[in-house]
């Protein structure tokens, strides 16, 4: 059966892209047949994330009712597969992101998870990926307004009856000033299933156009997204460390 997973937030720019790019990544190379979705219908940049920016088709056309969502699938060299969103201003001209429900009966069967890269918020692009969602995945900052704007997201989503999987805490300094993981759980009643620090190796990765599993792959981070990797499909974490990083420590990539 077909698993559709949305990532979400309440705030914009917590790493939500970032997630999914690299859980992807991970989960493909698990050998699970996994496909993402652009749903930032506006504003969509998981292409640039994976190094693909520019494709033919896209999901904007098949809410324009011009495509099939099977015509619109592009594979990444991990074996990822993905559906990428239209990048123009064109692109928005005539897009109903109500369509997205019927486009995703095309993929039942065909994929074994799906994962929606969602808009932020709570807005109609936001609530498309939500309501089409069997599970959630909610990414915070460890800050405040972050923590509130994810509790407000999650109820919103939990009243329609979608569940969440658990959150991932992303950008994590551990300065004074931030929420522990502690006061986040409790603000918002989930299990953490993630942890990740503040790494300026991310950033390259983005700017390399690579994500960091690939591009750093035996650092702690791409370590937690692998580990969160295994949870979501229930599988014990397996990961083969070549013998010279085992010399030279698993987390000084
Ligand atoms: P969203 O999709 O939620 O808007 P992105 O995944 O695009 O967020 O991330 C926004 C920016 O935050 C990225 O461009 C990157 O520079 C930065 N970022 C994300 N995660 C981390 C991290 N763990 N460490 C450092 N920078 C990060
Ligand atoms: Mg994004």
């Amino acid at each position: 059966m077909t698993r559709v997973i949305s990532v979400i937030s309440g705030k914009g720019g917590v790493g939500k892209t970032t997630i999914v790019s690299n859980l992807g990544i991970a989960l493909a190379e698990m050998g699970i047949d996994i496909t993402v979705i652009d749903c930032n219908l506006t504003t969509p940049n998981l292409g640039f994330h994976l190094g693909m920016p520019i494709f033919p088709k896209n999901l904007h056309d098949v809410l324009k009712g011009k495509e099939k969502i099977s015509d619109v699938i592009y594979e990444h060299d991990s074996g990822l597969k993905i559906i990428p969103a239209g990048i123009g201003i064109n692109d928005l001209k005539g897009i109903d992101p109500r369509r997205l429900s019927n486009a995703l009966l095309g993929l039942y069967g065909v994929t074994d998870i799906v994962i929606i890269d969602a808009a932020a918020g709570l807005g109609r692009e936001a609530m498309a990926a939500i309501e089409n969602s069997d599970e959630l995945l909610i990414v915070t900052n460890p800050e405040l307004p972050a923590v509130l704007d994810a509790v407000k997201a999650y109820k919103i989503a939990e009243n329609i009856g979608i569940k969440a999987f658990g959150v991932v805490l992303n950008r994590i300094s551990g300065k004074k000033h931030e929420l522990n993981e502690y006061e986040i759980s409790n603000i918002i009643e989930l299990p953490i299933v993630a942890k990740i620090r503040e790494d300026e190796n991310v950033r390259k990765s983005i700017s390399a156009k690579i994500p960091i599993v690939k591009y750093k792959p035996y650092s702690k981070t791409s370590y937690e997204i692998r580990m969160l990797a295994s949870k979501i499909v229930g599988k014990p974490f397996e990961f083969e460390i070549p013998w010279h990083k085992r010399f030279f420590g698993f987390f000084f990539d």
